[in-house]
C-alpha cells in the first residue's frame, strides 16, 4: 500500500512527503482508514511501528475538515512521559505543517507560565502528561467539555508508572459522546479492563507483539564479570563502534557513574534520567539527537519511546528482570525496517534475566567472546523467592536499592521502571577482579 491509497489531504500527503514516508507501516495501514471513518481503535503496538503517525495523521484530518474555532481543546493525546509527550507533538507539528491547527505539549518538571500563555492563546491538539494537565484542569486553565478525540498512548506504561488513577480522573472529565484511540504495547488484565471500559466497538489492530523483536536487530551477549563492565563499555566504544550510542542503566545512579566514567575516557556521554530537570534532559536529548555528544545513557522511563532517527546501537548495561523491556530497548534501534545492533552485557546477576529474555523473544542470543574481558566463569546468583539476589554465605542484596515494581499493576511511583541491582564499588583501581 502507499499513502496515496489512504485518501489523505493535499497538505498532510505533502507534509508525509517531506518527512521522507512513502508507504505506511502495517498499523498505520490499518488505522488511518478507521479512525478516519470516526471509529474507536484499540492498537497493541509498541513504539517503533509508526503508532504516533497511526493515531496523528487521521485526527489531523478529521480535525482540518471542520470549521476551527480557537476557543476549544479538540483533541487530548495522553502519554506517560514528558519525553514522549515532546515527540508526538513534534510529529504532530510535523505533519500538520501545512494545515491551520495548532498544538501544544504540556508537562510537568516546569514553571507552568509558558504553557499556560500558549493555552490562552487557543489549542486544538493538546499532548499532555497526566499530573500536569489534572493541574491545569484543578486551576480551571483547561476544560475537556468540548473534546472530541481522546488518545491514550503507552496504557500499560501509565499502569508500571502509577499513573492509573490520574488517567481514570481525567477520563472521567471527557465527553461522553467522543472517539477514544487506545495504544499498549501489552495489553495485563487491569489494561484490557481499562480499554474495555472507555472504548467504544473498537477497530483492534495488534502489530508485532512484544515478545518479537525486529529480524533487523542484530542482538549480542557479552559475558562479564560486574566489575568489569565500565571498561568493557570503553573498549567497545573505542575499537568497535563508532557510531552513536544509547546505553541503558538500571539505575538514575548507575546511568550517571557509566557517564563519568565514559567523559574520564574522552568519550563523549551524558545520562539522561527522572532526576534530572527538565531541561537538562532535553538538552542531552538534543546534544544527543545532532551527534555533539556520541553516548546518551538512559534509565527505561527516560528513554521510552525516544525517537532517534537512524540509532544504530543500543547497549543494555545489565538486562532487566522484566523481560519485555528488552523488546523495548532495543525496539530503540533497527526503527521502521532499518538495521541495528544491540548488545548486552551480562554478568552472574544478569544471567536469570538473560534465561527469561530468551524465553521471551524465543531465540537465544548470540554470545560474542572475542574481547579482552570475556568469562566463561558466570554461575547465575540465586535469587530469593522476591527475586532479589542471595549473595555468598546467605547474605541478601540488602545494600542495594530496592527493585522498581514489575509489570504488576503495582500502583506505587517508582523511582525508575526497573532499578534494581545498584553499581558495587569496584573492588580495586582498575576495576578488575581481585582473585
Ligand atoms: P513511532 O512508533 O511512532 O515511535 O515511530 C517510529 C519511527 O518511524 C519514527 O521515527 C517515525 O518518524 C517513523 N515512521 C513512522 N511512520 C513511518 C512511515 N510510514 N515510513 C517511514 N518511517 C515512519
Amino acid at each position: 500500500m502507499n499513502f496515496t491509497d489512504l485518501n489523505l489531504i493535499e497538505p498532510i500527503a505533502k507534509a508525509i512527503q517531506e518527512q521522507g514516508y512513502t508507504n505506511p507501516t502495517p498499523i498505520q495501514e490499518r488505522s488511518i482508514p478507521d479512525i478516519l471513518q470516526g471509529r474507536d481503535f484499540l492498537g497493541c503496538a509498541q513504539t517503533g511501528t509508526g503508532k504516533t503517525a497511526a493515531f496523528s495523521i487521521p485526527i489531523l484530518q478529521n480535525l482540518s475538515k471542520n470549521k476551527i474555532s480557537n476557543n476549544h481543546i479538540k483533541a487530548l493525546i495522553l502519554t506517560p512521559t514528558r519525553e514522549l509527550a515532546i515527540q508526538i507533538e513534534e510529529n504532530i507539528n510535523a505533519y500538520g505543517k501545512y494545515l491551520p491547527l495548532k498544538q501544544l505539549v504540556i508537562f510537568g518538571g516546569v514553571k507552568q507560565g509558558n504553557q499556560e500563555a500558549a493555552l490562552k492563546r487557543g489549542v486544538d491538539i493538546l499532548v499532555a502528561t497526566p499530573g500536569r494537565l489534572l493541574d491545569f484542569i484543578a486551576q480551571g486553565i483547561i476544560s475537556l467539555r468540548n473534546l472530541e478525540i481522546f488518545v491514550l498512548d503507552e496504557a500499560d506504561r501509565m499502569l508500571d508508572m502509577g499513573f492509573v488513577h490520574d488517567v481514570k480522573r481525567i477520563i472521567k472529565l471527557l465527553p461522553q459522546k467522543r472517539q477514544t484511540l487506545f495504544f499498549s504495547a501489552t495489553m495485563p488484565g487491569e489494561i484490557q479492563k481499562l480499554a474495555n471500559s472507555i472504548l467504544n466497538n473498537p477497530v483492534k489492530v495488534e502489530v508485532t507483539p512484544v515478545s518479537s523483536t525486529a529480524d533487523t536487530i542484530k542482538q549480542s551477549v557479552y559475558f562479564v564479570e560486574r566489575e568489569n563492565k565500565l571498561n568493557l563499555l570503553s573498549h567497545i566504544l573505542k575499537n568497535d563502534i563508532a557510531d552513536s550510542v544509547l546505553v541503558f542503566a538500571r539505575t538514575k545512579h548507575g546511568a550517571d557513574k557509566i557517564a563519568r566514567k565514559l567523559q574520564k575516557d574522552n568519550i563523549s556521554a551524558e545520562a539522561i534520567h527522572g532526576n534530572k530537570s527538565q531541561n537538562a534532559r532535553q538538552n542531552a536529548l538534543n546534544n544527543f539527537k545532532s551527534g555533539k555528544t556520541r553516548v546518551l545513557v538512559a534509565t527505561d522511563i527516560a528513554a521510552r519511546g525516544i525517537d532517534i532517527d537512524e540509532l544504530k546501537f543500543v547497549i543494555n548495561f545489565e538486562l532487566s528482570d522484566v523481560s519485555e523491556t528488552y523488546v523495548h530497548r532495543i525496539g530503540r534501534t533497527g526503527r521502521a525496517g532499518s538495521e541495528g545492533t544491540s548488545i548486552s552485557f551480562v554478568d552472574s546477576l544478569d544471567l536469570l534475566n538473560l534465561k527469561n529474555t530468551e524465553k521471551l523473544i524465543g531465540k537465544k542470543i548470540p554470545v560474542i567472546k572475542d574481547h579482552p574481558f570475556h568469562t566463561d566463569d558466570l554461575v547465575a546468583e540465586k535469587r530469593d523467592s522476591n527475586n532479589k539476589p542471595v549473595r555468598a554465605g546467605g547474605e541478601q542484596g540488602a545494600k542495594q536499592p530496592p527493585r522498581g515494581p514489575r509489570n504488576n499493576g503495582n500502583k506505587k511511583k517508582p523511582s525508575s521502571p526497573t532499578a534494581s541491582v545498584g553499581f558495587k564499588k569496584p573492588k580495586n583501581k582498575n576495576f578488575t577482579r581481585k582473585k
